[in-house]
């Protein structure tokens, strides 16, 4: 009954296939009742800093923390892909080997956080494992790499990080590595997109299973991915240039080109990429220095999480930041769905990544999304690929054709 009615709407057209032609049973699903996952959560970082404990509930307001337990609770957000970020450094052998510690121990962190906490949450290693472990009660960590900068020129590398449980790799990160091109380096492109190493990656990727992530790539890259790649890209935390003209935004004739290839943007909510803000120009110099200042200070962030969090609150006060509101991220949501289609758009926030936005500042806010989309009369189905079943997907995609 569902899928027949379906059939017929989608033959007037996308905009009405968009509205809502569900079985009246499914209209009564709530937000709760879905399965929901984030495709880039950042909260790796966070999880081995002092004073942060993922387990407690913590106010955005007070110390940044956009993820936690109670919040994910509040908000129905049932896990999503847990990312390994490593921030781009020189590329020599030095920085190679600095990166790959880096990002090794990010693995273990969340392998622990997963250990400590093994009644709240799993690691989930295929695409069906995901339902299962949120009907458990738990909450579901796959894992992503953001930057594979840590590979160096082992690509092999890659192996291992599928051993430890990596399901989507992310090439590269704001600035040129040796798999690509960024879209936001301000030297310029280094390889035309994708590097001759690049493209061994995204085929050892294609031969482990897992999802290639183009998010911060150059379109150059990006093209060239979607050409390249035997399983579909996906973008895992991007945004419509179309909405606004920003190098980390995809303009409208790429995003085509992946829907037809079978790709799947996720759209971010960083404030910065969604529209442009009202804020002092001489806050985010300052900013990047409270980052550095305490990265390079003996024991890092880790053991001065608390008086960066000082520090950046006095900023806040002396350059108040500016954010786009939830209306923002729901335009760049709609905008996608209409050109592209149900089964290629879904949710990548970048929480405690820069995420957030007026309205949608921690992972409790999420059922506003599912109601701004109702309310768009966007479809129950819709809504759940939407959550979670066109990034699933891709993962059974990338599962399907693994042969390593
Ligand atoms: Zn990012």
């Amino acid at each position: 009954m569902r899928m027949k009615l379906f059939h017929s709407m989608a033959a007037i057209g996308l905009a009405m296939a968009l509205v809502g032609c569900d079985a009246p049973q499914s209209q009564l699903k709530t937000h709760d009742d879905m399965l929901a996952l984030d495709s880039h959560l950042d909260t790796p970082l966070v999880l081995d800093r002092a004073g942060f404990d993922i387990s407690h509930r913590h106010d955005w307001m007070q110390d940044y923390a956009q993820v936690d337990l109670p919040r994910m609770k509040e908000g129905g957000l049932d896990g999503g892909f847990w990312v390994i970020y490593t921030a781009q450094g020189p590329l020599t052998e030095q920085g190679y080997a600095k990166a790959l510690a880096h990002a090794r121990q990010r693995s273990v962190v969340i392998d622990e956080m997963v250990r400590n906490l093994s009644y709240d949450f799993a690691l989930a290693l295929q695409a069906d494992e995901a339902a299962r472990i949120a009907a458990s009660g738990k909450r579901v960590v796959y894992k992503s790499i953001e930057n594979a900068y840590p590979l160096g020129t082992n690509i092999d590398l890659l192996d291992e990080f599928y051993a430890a449980g990596v399901r989507m790799v992310g090439l590269v990160h704001s600035r040129n590595n040796q798999f690509a091109d960024s879209s936001t380096d301000k030297a310029g492109q280094k390889w035309g997109g994708l590097s001759p190493l690049g493209r061994a990656l995204i085929k050892r990727a294609n031969a482990l299973g897992m999802i290639v992530d183009l998010s911060h790539a150059h379109d150059e890259a990006l093209a060239q991915a979607i050409a390249l790649s035997t399983t579909p890209i996906i973008l895992s935390h991007s945004g419509a240039a179309h909405l606004y003209e920003h190098p980390r935004n995809v303009p409208d004739a790429l995003l085509k080109k992946l829907a037809q290839s079978g790709g799947v943007i996720q759209i971010n909510s960083l404030s910065g990429y969604l529209r442009d803000l009202n804020t002092d120009p001489r806050r985010l110099p300052e900013f990047i220095g409270l980052y550095r200042k305490y990265q390079n200070a003996p024991g890092g962030m880790r053991e001065n999480h608390k008086a960066f969090i000082a520090d950046r609150r006095a900023l806040d006060k002396k350059y108040p930041p500016d954010y786009a509101e939830l209306s923002d991220v729901m335009d760049h949501i709609f905008h996608a769905l209409a050109l592209m289609g149900p089964d290629h758009v879904g949710i990548g926030l970048d929480w405690d990544g820069g995420g957030g936005v007026n309205g949608l500042q921690d992972v409790s806010d999420l059922p506003k999304i599912t109601e701004a989309l109702r309310a768009a009369s966007v479809s129950t189905r819709t809504i759940e690929k939407i959550w979670s079943g066109n990034m699933l997907r891709l993962l059974r995609l990338a599962e399907a054709a693994r042969t390593q």
